[in-house]
């Protein structure tokens, strides 16, 4: 049976942290997938304004597949200030990371190719694909 240009084998629902880490973890396996929702949509919404994360920022990390993605690397990257435990991660700062995080993966999928879980027009552009 032919399959729709409209069906993917996994939909993941909602793009926080958890979302688009399996959405890294599926494009690295090649799994074909898309996921639905703004990114970090909760953590822009739901949270207190000026909150300081709890978490640690070593353990404040989006699992991807190669662990390139850290908020160290992305605060290095930027020269931002950073450290594993003497100093909390703000909200916005995390915020920033996991849109920077859905940046990095759609242009890593752009470099290899459609992988054919989202590459149709007429998306959303906030849409992590
Ligand atoms: C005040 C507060 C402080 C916290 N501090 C920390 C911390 O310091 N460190 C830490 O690790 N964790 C913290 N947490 C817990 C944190 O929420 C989770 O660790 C993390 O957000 C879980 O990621 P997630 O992707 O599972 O969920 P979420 O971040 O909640 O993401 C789920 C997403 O799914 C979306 N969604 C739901 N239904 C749909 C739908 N039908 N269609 C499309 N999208 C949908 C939502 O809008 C949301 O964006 C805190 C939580 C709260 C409330």
């Amino acid at each position: 049976m032919a399959r729709s240009s409209t069906s993917v084998d996994v939909a993941v629902i909602g793009a926080g942290p958890y979302g688009l880490s399996l959405a890294a973890h599926l494009r690295a396996r090649g799994v074909d997938h898309r996921i639905f929702g703004e990114p970090m949509a909760a953590w822009k919404s739901n949270m207190p304004p000026g909150m300081l994360l709890k978490s640690y920022p070593w353990a404040s990390s989006i699992s991807d597949p190669g662990s390139d993605f850290t908020v160290k690397n992305f605060c290095t990257e930027r020269a931002l200030p950073y450290h594993d435990e003497l100093m909390p991660l703000p909200l916005n700062r995390f915020i920033e990371y996991g849109e920077a995080f859905q940046d990095a993966l759609r242009a890593r999928r752009g470099a290899q190719g459609s992988d054919g879980a989202g590459a149709r027009p007429g998306r959303p552009s906030r849409q992590f694909r």
